[in-house]
Formats: C-alpha cells, structure tokens, sequence
C-alpha cells in the first residue's frame, strides 16, 4: 500500500460518508462516473474499464461470486484513481495478468484492499470480530481478508 493510494482511499471514504463496512463499491464507482456492469464473460475473465459512446463502464463478471465481483470493481477503481495507462488495464483476466504491467496490477490490488478493508475500519474491528465475522462483514473472500490483515498486521478476535 503506497501512502498515495491509503490517502485517495481516505479522502473518498470521507467524501462519500461511509464510516462503517461493508463499502458500497458501486457507489464509489459512481461518484468516479463509472457504472457498474456485471457481464456474462468467460470464467477466466474478472473485469475491465470501458468507455462507451462517452460513458465510463466497469465491466466485472456476473458469474463470479459477488465478493470477488466488489473486489474487481475496486481493482479497476484503483487503475483509474492511480491514473494508470488505459491501455495496459483495458482487460483484467488471470490468462493475460502476466503480460502486463505487475506494479500496476499490484497497485490497484492494493487500492482495492484498502478500499474495502481500510486499516482505519480493520484496526477498530479486530477488537470486536473474528475472522469469520470480518469476513462477512466486510463482504470479501476470506483470502482477501487474510492478505489484509497480515499486510498491516493486524489480528482478529478469537474465535471461541
Ligand atoms: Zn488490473
């Protein structure tokens, strides 16, 4: 997580108002001017940015689950926020993952986990939560959570 993107994260968060998980990741899309299109795409495809007759779209895959769907849509988010080559994000799928840009593709990961799973939020409810219960709270993948969560080391409750 780079300081640039932890305070972009911020400063939307603030300016939307959410001050409690899960983050509502369509609406940060909107207030970027993107809508949110889930597709039917092939598995292998997560999502891309596109723009259409002068609207801004971010495309995920509707048959992905939805924590991986919000996820996606904050990695094309953190893309845009980052001011990332248009030309090097147009299609984010695991096939050509490897061929592009890995500090761009680390770069919005990293936007997209501090987006949904902000250190401010995560530091506050690990007090409370346990992993189980961070994970639903949220609304991510239990991967996601746990990368998160030893990024900034941090511990969730334990369970009983
Ligand atoms: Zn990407």
């Amino acid at each position: 997580m780079t300081n640039n993107n932890r305070a972009n994260v911020q400063s939307l968060l603030t300016s939307l108002g959410i001050k409690t998980p899960p983050v509502d990741v369509e609406l940060v899309a909107l207030s970027l001017n993107f809508i949110v299109l889930p597709c039917d795409l092939p598995t292998i495809a997560d999502g891309r940015m596109e723009v259409r007759d002068g609207k801004k779209y971010i495309v995920v895959n509707q048959n992905h689950p939805r924590v991986r769907q919000r996820f996606t849509t904050a990695h094309e988010i953190g893309h845009f926020v980052n001011g990332h080559d248009a030309s090097t994000y147009m299609t984010d799928d695991a096939f050509d993952y490897r061929k592009k840009d890995h500090q761009q593709e680390k770069e919005a990961d990293r936007f997209a986990a501090e987006l949904l799973m902000s250190r401010r939020f995560l530091e506050r409810d690990c007090l409370s939560f346990t992993l189980e219960e961070l994970v639903e709270r949220y609304q991510v993948s239990s991967e996601a959570m746990n990368i998160q969560l030893s990024t900034l080391r941090l511990f969730p409750k334990h369970a009983k």
